[in-house]
């Protein structure tokens, strides 16, 4: 039997991410929201169950935008604890490089699990690395999302341009451009899921200006473009890149992305935090979504991202935790407490409000991943919801609900809903081993680091 129309009933608190409030809570028919409901309204018609959301602040569910699920195994490694992006990269690619399938599979499961508990149901991740053996390393993640019962945007990375090239990674982990592009089809083909409710989806995305070339970036516009899926890639994330991009391209970072036909609003770029006036204005015409990570461009001391600029300019502003090895964790909410804390010293504190910095954790990010069935609480969208409770000894003496998530540091979802179906409850994640998975992760780290 399927209980399949829900009642979310009168919660503490609901964040709906438009201007419709629902004090009353929502109705939920076979994985979609069908009924908001004002204070003192009950449902149009019978429902199967009730949830009683009194002790609950309601989120949409949670929408990150760049990982690197692999780096789960590499968190806090002593040689690159306090390096910046370059040195940090030249010191984990040849570790990196000796990925395995099983190792990638336990490395997904822990930051998927990470975020599904943070209050995250939707899940990009941006993989690059092929080394020999891994040829499959997408299916791999895809079969850790389906587990987890989650929703993800996975991304063919690739990288192309070795050191002999004058790249920055080292030559045996890059792959020929054939390679790639034949990955990049057979993905597309077998996993990309269009419409409303779509589980699984994949976008192209070679890694960064120093790791690819102006070939593969190119071709795979072209690729992306035909198969009408998007595009990702980091972009001004450092200075030293900046200078690279100068060097080898005789171009600033955006005029190299114009250059090979990226500058579009199929196109979202991890990071962007060095750009002038006029890029931003580009940017922003070009309707180009930027993925703000807060952690990782403190942790690496890259810079802070002009969201404010970029999105007056019109780029749409998302959220994401990076790569666990440059954050080192893969926690959503507490991602969303670093973007109100890092825009607040850039922006000041009234315009950057819980509100502001929510909304891009959830309907910006879904823009950013060109979604528009997620990412609100609003009728039509799936019923992925993100519930957390303020019993806590941080949240005691709060008053305001919603600040007090991000204020006093929520990390934590009591329940977390994905198309109707409950994925967390009482804060543990359905039919998943937790103690185990981390006993079999950290033996997989430490295996990799030994080599
Ligand atoms: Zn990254």
């Amino acid at each position: 039997m399927t209980a399949s129309r829900i009642w979310i009933k009168k919660p503490l608190a609901i964040f709906t991410a438009n201007d419709v409030p629902a004090p009353g809570g929502l109705v939920i028919d076979d994985g979609v929201i069908v009924e908001l409901l004002d204070v003192g309204q009950s449902p149009s018609a019978p429902v199967d169950s009730t949830f009683d959301a009194r002790e609950h602040v309601v989120l949409p569910g949670l929408i990150n935008t760049h990982h690197h699920f692999y780096q789960t195994l590499t968190r806090a490694w002593g040689p690159v604890v306090n390096q910046p992006l370059f040195p940090w990269l030249k010191t984990l690619y040849p570790v990196w490089a000796r990925l395995t399938p099983e190792r990638l599979e336990l490395a997904s499961k822990v930051a998927l699990a990470e975020l599904l508990l943070s209050g995250c149901t939707t899940a990009a991740d941006h993989h690059y690395l092929f080394p020999d053996g891994l040829e499959n390393a997408i299916d791999i993640q895809i079969e850790a999302v389906r587990e987890l019962g989650m929703r993800a945007m996975l991304t063919r990375g690739s990288m192309s341009l070795g050191e002999a090239d004058g790249g920055l990674p080292p030559q045996h982990t890059v792959q020929t451009a054939e390679a790639i592009l034949e990955d990049s089809e057979r993905l597309i083909a077998r996993y990309h899921q269009r419409g409303d409710g779509a589980q699984i989806q994949i976008a192209l995305a070679p890694c960064s200006p120093f790791s690819v070339t102006p070939e593969i970036m190119r071709a795979s516009a072209a690729l992306a473009e035909y198969h009408d899926v998007r595009l990702h890639t980091h972009l001004a994330e450092t200075l030293d890149e900046e200078e690279f991009c100068k060097q080898r391209f005789g171009l600033r970072t955006v005029d190299y992305l114009d250059s090979v036909g990226w500058l579009s609003k199929r196109t979202w770029l991890a990071h962007g935090i060095h750009f002038n006036d006029d890029e931003i204005a580009r940017l922003g015409k070009a309707g180009t979504g930027i993925c703000h990570c807060p952690c990782s461009n403190m942790r690496l001391a890259s810079g802070i991202c002009p969201t404010l600029a970029l999105e007056a300019a019109g780029a749409p502003i998302g959220l994401g935790v990076d790569g666990s090895a440059s954050n080192d964790a893969s926690n959503m909410m507490l991602e969303a407490r670093q973007a109100l804390f890092i825009q607040r010293l850039r922006y000041g504190a009234e315009q950057i409000t819980p509100d502001r910095v929510l909304g891009w954790a959830t309907r910006g990010s879904a823009n950013l991943l060109g979604r528009t069935d997620v990412g609100e609480l609003a009728i039509g969208k799936q019923a992925d919801l993100a519930l957390f409770k303020l019993d806590e000894l941080r949240f005691s003496g709060s008053h305001d609900p919603i600040a007090a998530l991000l204020l006093c540091g929520a990390d934590r979802a009591d329940r977390v809903m994905v198309g109707g179906r409950w994925r967390v409850i009482d804060g543990q994640i359905e039919g998943l081993d937790v103690a185990q998975l981390i006993a079999n992760h950290s033996q997989a780290a430490r295996d990799l680091i030994a080599g």
